[in-house]
């Protein structure tokens, strides 16, 4: 068996690995690289490998830095199977839409800045969108669902099983077995009690494994915190009368947020403020939640069965309407507001963070990783001065980050969930990671399980045996 790594490889964002084995060629997820907007397009418009060879593709999950860029792979003329669970098939439908929309409005404003610096006689040459919405449909019926847990044979003498992963709906971890050979790829590794989501669970002995390492070097606070979080912060802001603020996922965090929100209320732990979703992607993300049943944890399936509806309650406004959204411009605090995307790259998030950074009463609520060179990562280092639509701002908001809700495990529950299958392990490959927290990672596993551990850059392939 040959892995090959092409994407989050020292990096946490593009997620693809190229597995060959049994006279076949998979990928492991076909993720959207997202970083600087000229290397990205690089990076995801040209495949290093020719897309005619790839016998099938094995999706983890449905996030976009994992499935995002399945769109261009169809547009380059791929029409094999994706293998998945059926719920992250129904996430996928909508966020692979959504994803070709902001790619054709990121195009249409950077198209439009460069003609203002054409008109000034500067060279600057249009730009085309990475792929379109028929070519995010095409993904479609190419989906091919496996239920958790079972065996796939995907091609005679390659075979593969999924684990809960705890990271969002649909989420696995798995084991691909071909040429005699046992290999574990993570995922995305959730965190135990995490709202709404089952718990991770560590995939059987294997003899390598590709794991994640986001937050290789960090511990995280308890889960059990967030509650308490969310309330000083809602109740704080609101007390200036203030707007909170809050980029986060559409698929996922939201739901997760949302939930808090509503226990928090009804506790009477907060006050009875407006809430806003403002995303079109996360009120379908919130149909296919209330679709599968089959994912939740006890907690919320309780929930369910009493009768309460974990995704609504009279405080909560879902907005589809874009001109639904620009009214909110004009609202007077205190309300909040959770719009995407998550890492402030493209969205409805844009305006609310126009309309609110430079005012001390707000606060700008983070809750999820932001990746290098992000307008999120410049708000969560706290930037003077951040860009937005290519203007800049002042920040004077409050910023709170709220890592306890992450969806990844820390540097600790990593290395929990990988103990019961370390001692067979012949090597750990850690991806999905910048160099600084793999590092730490990698550390940490050699001292405690004596494992060669390595951090494949872009392109490193090991022949496994
Ligand atoms: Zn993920």
């Amino acid at each position: 068996m040959r892995v090959t790594f092409w994407g989050a490889a020292q990096t946490v964002t593009g997620s693809m690995h190229h597995v060959e084995a049994a006279g076949k060629r998979f990928l492991l997820d076909c993720g959207l690289y997202q970083g600087r907007r000229r290397d990205a397009f690089e990076r995801n418009s040209h495949f290093p490998f020719p897309v005619s060879s790839i016998d099938g593709v094995i999706l983890s999950h449905a996030h976009i830095d994992h499935s995002g860029n399945l769109p261009t792979l169809v547009h380059n003329g791929y029409s094999g199977p994706i293998y998945t669970t059926p719920a992250t098939i129904d996430l996928c439908r909508p966020m692979l839409a959504d994803s070709a929309f902001l790619q054709q409005k990121d195009v249409e404003f950077c198209n439009r800045r460069r003609e203002h610096r054409r008109s000034k006689g500067l060279d600057d040459r249009e730009c085309d969108p990475l792929y379109l919405l028929e070519d995010a449909e095409k993904v479609n019926p190419l989906f091919c669902p496996v239920e958790l847990g079972q065996y796939k044979e995907v091609a005679p003498g390659f075979r593969y099983r999924t684990y809960e992963a705890g990271h969002m709906l649909g989420a696995t971890s798995m084991v691909i077995e071909a040429d005699g050979v046992r290999l574990a790829f993570s995922g995305d590794v959730g965190r135990k009690h995490l709202p709404i989501l089952r718990d991770p669970v560590t995939p059987d002995p294997v003899d390598y494994l590709i794991m994640e390492s986001t937050y290789g070097d960090r511990f995280h606070k308890p889960v059990a915190d967030v509650a308490d979080t969310l309330a000083d912060v809602v109740n704080r802001t609101a007390g200036r009368g203030g707007k909170i603020i809050v980029p986060c996922f559409a698929v996922g965090r939201t739901q997760q947020l949302v939930m808090i929100l509503h226990q928090l209320i009804h506790a009477q732990r907060i006050p009875s403020i407006p809430i806003f979703v403002d995303s079109p992607l996360a009120v379908n993300a919130t149909e296919v939640f209330r679709k599968h049943p089959e994912c939740y944890d006890e907690e919320t399936a309780k929930f369910l069965s009493e009768g309460d509806d974990p995704f609504g309650f009279s405080r909560l406004r879902y907005i589809r309407d874009v001109n639904e959204s620009k009214a909110l411009n004009d609202l007077h605090g205190p309300f909040l507001v959770l719009s995407a995307s998550g890492m402030c790259e493209g969205g409805r998030i844009l305006h609310h963070l126009r309309n609110t950074i430079e005012d001390s009463r707000n606060t700008i609520l983070i809750t999820g990783f932001q990746a290098e060179y992000t307008l999120g990562r410049k708000i969560v280092n706290r930037d003077r001065e951040v860009p937005i639509f290519g203007e800049p701002m002042q920040l004077r908001a409050e910023v709170v980050s709220l890592d306890a809700l992450s969806g990844h495990a820390d540097q600790g529950e990593l290395i929990e969930w990988m103990r019961p299958m370390a001692s067979h392990l012949k090597k750990v490959f850690l991806v999905h990671g910048e160099l600084a927290q793999g590092a730490a990672l990698a550390e940490v596993i050699r001292k405690e399980f004596h494992i060669d551990v390595q951090q494949p850059s872009r392109g490193h392939s090991f022949l496994l045996t």
